[in-house]
């Protein structure tokens, strides 16, 4: 078996784990879930652990749950929820069945109260910041609460007033009674509910009370019957409380595993910090295009494929690492480089004149949409006398290496004819503002009978038929590697790039008029751009740069290599 094949068949850890439990019997099936908590909106972190969680479902023939995991009410709205339905869907997947861990407030409250009569939870009266201090830390033990040994019945009815609205926020709490002098801290009688007046996106205020993390996920994965509940590395050290509490209640019991966080270079992907992006007016919007949402990676022109081929190039890791931010834009580029079409546009204009054009000539040039794909056809080019070119395209005065066009020298012109430059004309400062050439009918790009050989080719529009649109060229958020870590006393907000959008005018060849919103094009020798949300209808286009092509094109140029 050759290498590649080998490491394409070799499975990662949690398959292996997967396949452990499934030979050994401990679970029929695989049962998997997505678990948002529904305050911000998913970024490309989640899109590694959605692909995760439905691929290894869809692999093995299970089902994936989408479940929010609502128990923050302070935190937590509705538009949220809307948007990471609407940014798994975009991505490609489709949960089997939509779960709130809210809807099981009642079931989770029983069960509270099953662990108090077993005497394994308390409730205890230290305030937040007692409780705290009685945990004690990583190398000293803590000690036990005053109010750890309140008799079961006791317990119970403090719990029920709790419940029933008669204390104070955070003046109670109900704790897990396991061991104050355990290693790992996550069992040293954790909270399990606390008291807070705040309204719920779903269930309002029915509750004053509110389940924590640990006592809400493992249950609701056992209620759902989940049997790999797959998480990220920081909840490793919960997974002991995870497994007591199935324990204890006597449920079902799913296998908790835990993978590295997804981390990317230049990027600041935790909601805390996207929230203040947002708020503070630094980006527009959750979807702003240099966000690292889905919903900014959608307005930027990602493709979904690009994603999850990303995803799944990465694969899972037991260890934290930061993964370049290169492969992601390699990614989309390779994708789009194979679906989307070539169109021409000129994003920094200077005006090219044929002096031997025939006046009100226009000539149709055929062009191929995608040389990948000749299934899709050809589009017309319209050619008039009067064309724009790429200003980095023509040179006064150029080395021998340099095939594009020269004042004396000739180039193609992509889907066109060949051009001679014999002139240019100037400002009053010098500056190169109308570029003469003569064409050569027989050179017609598809019937060319000249026998005439040039180096380079560029592209072009022609002036009497382009259309102008709004250009958004945008670049990388911050400027450094990670904006995760400043240098002391500088904060992510002192990265951020304030070049990271520039707006300009673009013209395009006619046939750009056609596509829609969210339609991505390759604008040949430029990059990947895809029609902005922004643009009206009918009227002027708005385009994003996705990618740029691979920064090779230049070197390959100065070669003579380019096309
Ligand atoms: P953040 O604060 O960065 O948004 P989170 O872990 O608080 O992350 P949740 O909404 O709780 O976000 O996460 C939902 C699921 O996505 C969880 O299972 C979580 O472990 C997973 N997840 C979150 N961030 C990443 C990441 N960077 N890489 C892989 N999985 C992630
Ligand atoms: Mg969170």
């Amino acid at each position: 078996m050759s290498e590649a094949s080998d490491k394409r068949e070799s499975k990662n850890f949690i398959e292996q784990a997967i396949d452990a439990d499934l030979t050994s019997g401990r679970f029929a099936n695989v049962q998997t879930r997505f678990p948002p908590e529904p305050n911000g909106y998913l970024h490309i972190g989640h899109a590694k652990s959605i692909c995760l969680n439905f691929g290894l479902a869809k692999k093995h023939g299970g089902t994936c749950n989408l479940r929010f995991d609502d128990t923050n009410p302070a935190k937590e709205e509705t538009e949220y929820v809307d948007s990471i339905m609407e940014d798994i869907r975009w991505l490609g997947f489709e949960w089997d069945s939509l779960h709130f861990a809210s809807d099981y407030f009642e079931q989770l409250y029983t069960w509270a109260e099953k662990l108090i009569e077993s005497g394994d939870a308390y409730v205890c009266d230290l305030s937040s910041e007692e409780t705290r201090e009685y945990r004690g830390t990583l190398t000293s033990p803590g000690k036990n609460s005053p109010f750890r040994d309140r008799s079961p019945a006791e317990n119970l009815d403090f719990f029920r007033r709790m419940r029933g609205g008669e204390f104070e926020d955070g003046s109670k709490s109900l704790r897990a009674k396991i061991d104050m002098t355990a290693p790992n801290i996550n069992l040293r009688d954790p909270v399990m509910y606390r008291i807070l007046r705040a309204t719920h996106h779903r269930t309002g205020d029915d509750w004053c009370i509110y389940p924590t993390y640990d006592w809400t996920h493992g249950q609701s994965d056992s209620i759902e019957g989940i049997t790999f509940s797959i998480c990220t590395l920081e909840f490793e050290n919960h997974r002991p409380l995870y497994d007591w509490f199935c324990e204890k209640l006597g449920i079902h019991h799913p296998r908790q595993i835990e993978f590295a966080k997804l981390k990317l270079s230049t990027l600041m992907i935790g909601k805390r910090f996207m929230l203040k992006l947002v708020k503070e007016g630094y980006v527009d919007g959750w979807d702003d295009p240099r966000m690292p949402t889905l919903s900014g990676y959608r307005r930027r022109g990602y493709t979904p494929e690009s994603i999850r081929n990303f995803c799944s190039d990465v694969g899972v890791a037991k260890f934290n690492s930061t993964i370049d931010i290169i492969r992601l834009e390699s990614s989309v580029r390779e994708h789009l480089n194979r679906v989307a079409p070539r169109r021409m546009a000129v994003l920094d204009p200077v005006k090219l004149t044929i002096t031997n054009w025939p006046d009100g000539h226009v000539v149709v040039n055929e062009a191929v949409n995608n040389p990948g794909e000749p299934s899709e056809g050809n589009r017309e080019i319209p050619m008039s006398g009067n064309l724009l070119i790429e200003r980095e395209d023509f040179r006064e005065e150029a080395p021998r290496k340099f095939f594009r066009l020269k004042k004396g020298g000739a180039v193609r012109l992509r889907a066109g004819f060949i051009v001679d430059c014999h002139d240019v004309v100037k400002d009053d400062d010098g500056n190169v503002i109308e570029i003469l050439c003569t064409y050569d009918p027989e050179t017609k790009s598809g019937s060319d009978t000249s026998g005439r050989k040039v180096k380079g080719t560029i592209h072009w529009v022609s002036a009497d038929h382009a259309d102008e649109f709004e250009v958004r060229l945008y670049d990388r958020l911050f400027t450094c590697e990670n904006p995760a870590a400043p240098e002391e006393g500088k904060t992510f907000l002192d990265y951020l790039n304030s070049e990271s959008l520039k707006v300009i005018t673009g013209y395009g060849e006619p046939c750009l008029r056609e596509h829609a919103v969210g339609d991505r094009v390759q604008f040949e020798r430029l990059g990947y751009f895809v029609v902005d949300k922004d643009s009206e209808p009918g009227g002027k286009q708005v385009f994003n740069r996705i990618v740029t092509l691979r920064d090779t094109w230049g070197k390959m140029e100065a070669k003579g290599k380019a096309d």
